[in-house]
Parts: structure tokens; sequence; C-alpha cells
């Protein structure tokens, strides 16, 4: 498969070669497991979420290819320190971005480093890739929120 140069931009390799927020959190609030067995990625995502519903630490352990490093790289870092509900609308915006195939959904000015992903959407095989990481984040907000009640 060859890919174009644009879908390799520069970000999107800083990220897959320096992952932010790599690792793993002892007593993690929410721990899930995300799976694209299309294309092999897997990851590991531990959240700690406050009393007061805000996102205080968000570690990832991926194996992957280099869209689904990148886009869980840069995931991390849109929503630390956010809360439930902020992280929810950056998810929503996100999957709006990569999935809308009407129109080019723009991004507003502090998630611009997720525009480096839009070039994905040209791949259709990889937006699946690009949203493991955000879809399993889904998971493990709904899964931190229910831990708290
Ligand atoms: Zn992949």
């Amino acid at each position: 498969m060859s890919l174009s140069d644009d879908l390799y931009r520069e970000t999107i390799l800083d990220h897959y070669h320096n992952p932010r927020n790599n690792g793993t959190i002892d007593d993690a609030t929410a721990k899930i497991e995300g799976v694209n067995p299309l294309c092999g990625d897997e990851l590991t995502l531990y959240l700690n979420v406050s009393e007061d519903g805000k996102i205080q630490d968000v570690k990832l352990q991926a194996h992957g290819c280099s869209i689904n490093m990148a886009s869980g790289s840069m995931m991390s870092e849109a929503v630390m320190g956010q809360s439930v509900e902020r992280a929810k609308e950056i998810i929503e915006t996100f999957k709006e971005m990569m999935l809308n195939k009407e129109q080019d959904v723009p991004l507003e000015d502090d998630l611009e480093d997720l525009e480096a992903l839009r070039g994905v959407k040209k791949y259709p095989v990889r937006i699946k890739c690009a949203l493991l990481p955000w879809n399993t984040l889904l998971d493990g907000l709904a899964e931190a929120c229910a831990a708290k009640k």
C-alpha cells in the first residue's frame, strides 16, 4: 500500500516517534483496551478522573501503525486536564472531522494540532486507525463515570 506524503506529515511522524503520555497508571479510574483487527492496532488506555469530573491523567500503551500511534498521542494531549464533558465534545468534533463526507468540519483553535490527521480522511481504511484511540477514550470515560457512582 502506498500512501502519499501528506499522510505522513511532520506532526504525525513526531507523535509516532515520540508518543506523548506513553505508559500506565497504577490506580487508574478506568483501564480500557481497544483493538482494530483490520490493521492490527492495539492499545490500552488508562484514565484518572477526579471526583469533580476532570481528566487528571491519561496514559496509553499502544502497538500499531503510525496513524494509530500518532492519533492516540495527540488525543492524550487534547484531553489532558479537561472536564469529562469537554473531552466528549472534543471526541465528537474529531470524529465528525474524520467521518463527515459532505463537508470539511472546522476545528476550534485549541484543537489545531489535530488538523494533521485530517488528511487521513482520504484513506478510508486508515480512518479506523485514527479513530481507535478516540472510541476507546469514549468507553473509558463511560467506565470512569460509572466507577464513581
Ligand atoms: Zn492502523
